[in-house]
């Protein structure tokens, strides 16, 4: 090694100590436009890789080998750390349709969201689950930045969750809500609120939804400042599954989860979240 370097040490005495600092400043500068132009490649690579449709199902209580840590604790709690890795790259927003979540490190992932990256976190959940034992539905709603609905008629029993998926306003929601299930009719024998609202109360639905959003105004589309190193693709994406987000759910159940941001299945449930949101919001609107 020693002899190796010897030639370069007697050039470099050779040079003088201007040269040596001239040296040592290019070799500084090269480094630098190296660690930069590598920063952009990866960068490049993120983006593209963030911009191709994904989808993953797994199976919560299949042992999944590969990447696996060997701690046996770590591999129980793999499915819980692989939803938390999730919420951790939302950026804009997270709606979460749950009957339960008992998991206390995801709840501190939502809080997160919220509380350090600004993300907006809309939850609907179940009225029945909420005074349940380990429920972290009164945490979040105490954390005072979730806008919290329950309903008790029924069991608000989905088990969703959006992550960065536009918000749409009235108009556009109506638009899609019809090309999805068709436009709403007064000869309807069972009409939903959303649909009688469709039907005689736009303006109730814009009060709600506002009148523009990014879908129909793409200026509205700031650009998002990456707050996170791996970005969700644009439209957002999906989890959904059979899960509730409970410790016996992700560990031990016959349980599964679907991670996806293909738009044919993260659209729908974008819109029927807004119909949650809308039909769970107002108590009165329910009485009538
Ligand atoms: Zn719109």
């Amino acid at each position: 090694m020693a002899g190796t370097l010897q030639p370069i040490l007697s050039y470099a005495k050779g040079m003088g100590w201007r040269g040596r600092i001239l040296t040592a400043l290019g070799f500084g500068l090269a480094t630098e436009i190296f660690y930069e132009v590598y920063q952009h490649v990866l960068k490049q690579i993120g983006k593209r890789k963030a911009q191709k449709p994904f989808c993953e199902v797994r199976f919560m209580n299949r042992a999944i080998v590969s990447g696996c840590s060997p701690s046996l604790v770590d591999a129980k709690l793999a499915n819980i750390s692989y939803l938390i890795s999730y919420i951790d790259r939302a950026q804009q927003s997270i709606s979460l349709s749950m009957y339960i979540l008992t998991l206390n490190d995801v709840c501190d992932a939502i809080i997160r969201a919220r509380n350090e990256r600004n993300v907006i976190v809309r939850v609907v959940c179940c009225e029945s689950m909420v005074y349940n034992e380990g429920s972290q539905m009164r945490r979040l709603d105490e954390e005072c930045f979730v806008r919290f609905k329950a309903n008790s008629d029924y069991l608000m029993h989905h088990k969703f969750c959006l992550l960065d998926v536009d918000w749409l306003c009235a108009k556009c929601l109506v638009a899609e809500h019809i090309q999805q299930v068709g436009p709403p009719t007064s000869q309807q024998l069972q009409q939903t609120l959303f649909d009688r609202a469709i039907l005689d109360d736009m303006e109730g639905l814009e009060k709600s939804f506002g009148s523009s959003c990014m879908r129909c105004d793409p200026t509205i589309r700031k650009s998002v400042s990456s707050s996170v190193s791996n970005p969700l693709p644009e439209g957002g994406c999906l989890i959904v599954g059979s899960s509730n987000w409970t410790m016996p759910a992700l560990t031990v159940h016959w349980d599964n989860m679907m991670f996806t941001s293909f738009p044919a299945m993260v659209r729908p449930y974008a819109v029927e979240f807004q119909r949650q949101w809308y039909e769970l919001s107002d108590n009165e609107k329910k009485s009538k």
